[in-house]
C-alpha cells in the first residue's frame, strides 16, 4: 500500500469521527426553557413500563428512560417498545450497585456491560449513564467519561419510591415544575402503581402551568 493510500484512509478515518461520532461532553443535564423533562429509572419492567409508555403516548411526551442493564437484557422487547415511541434510552449500571463501592474491575463492568446489552438490543450505545443514588465521585465519572458517556446525577425527586399516596406525588411534583426541571420517576425494581397512576395528573398539572415536555441526554 503506498503512503498516499494510508494517508487517504487515515484521513476518512479521522473525518468519520469529526462527523458522526456524538460529543457525548455536550449532552444536555436540563431541560429546554419552557419544559420539564420526564425521567424513569429502574426499569424495563413488564409490569409498569408499558403502561407509562402508554400514557406518555396519550399525551404526545417524550421522556428519557435510565434503563438497569440487567433489567434490559431480560426485557429486550419492553426496550424495543420504548425506542420505538421514540424515548431516548440510556444506562443507569448494570446491576444498580453504588458505583463509588465498587473497585476498580467492578466499576468497569457496571460501566461497560450496559452498553453493550443496550447496543445489542437497539443497535446503539447508551450516551449517558445516570450513577443510582445519585452517587459518585471525581473517579467514577472519569471512567463513565473514558467509556464515552456522560455521567447524569439524579433528577429532582419525585419520592415516588416512597410510595406516599398518589396524592403526595402529584402535589410534590407540581409545586417543584418549573422551566428547566428534571423530574426523577421510578419503573422498576419496586411496586410502581402510584408512579403510574399519579402520571396523568402530574402531565395536566404542568401542561397547566403552561410548560412543556423535553428529553436530557440529548445534543
Ligand atoms: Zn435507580
Amino acid at each position: 500500500m503506498g503512503m498516499k493510500k494510508i494517508f487517504f484512509i487515515l484521513l476518512v478515518y479521522c473525518l468519520s469521527f469529526s462527523v458522526f461520532a456524538v460529543d457525548v461532553q455536550t449532552m444536555r443535564k436540563t431541560a429546554l426553557p419552557g419544559t420539564v423533562a420526564l425521567t424513569f429509572d429502574d426499569g424495563p419492567t413488564v409490569e409498569y413500563t408499558p403502561q407509562i409508555l402508554a400514557i406518555l403516548r396519550k399525551y404526545h411526551i417524550k421522556a428519557t428512560f435510565f434503563m438497569v442493564g440487567m433489567n434490559a437484557k431480560a426485557h429486550p422487547e419492553i426496550v424495543r417498545m420504548v425506542l420505538a415511541d421514540g424515548h431516548a434510552i440510556n444506562s443507569h449500571s448494570m446491576t444498580h450497585p453504588m458505583l463509588t463501592k465498587l473497585n476498580d474491575v467492578e466499576l468497569y463492568r457496571e460501566i461497560t456491560e450496559p452498553q453493550v446489552v443496550i447496543k445489542n438490543i437497539i443497535g446503539k450505545k447508551p450516551v449517558c449513564l445516570r450513577y443510582p443514588y445519585g452517587a459518585s465521585n471525581e473517579h467514577v465519572r472519569s471512567v463513565i467519561r473514558e467509556n464515552g458517556m456522560m455521567p447524569m446525577p439524579m433528577g429532582w425527586n419525585s419520592f415516588d419510591y416512597d410510595r406516599p399516596g398518589t396524592d403526595k406525588i402529584v402535589n410534590w411534583v407540581l409545586l417543584n415544575a418549573h422551566s428547566g426541571q428534571v423530574f426523577l420517576f421510578h419503573d422498576g425494581f419496586e411496586k410502581r402503581e402510584q408512579t403510574v397512576a399519579a402520571l396523568p395528573r402530574m402531565i395536566e398539572g404542568i401542561q397547566k402551568k403552561g410548560l412543556g415536555f423535553s428529553q436530557i441526554c440529548t445534543v
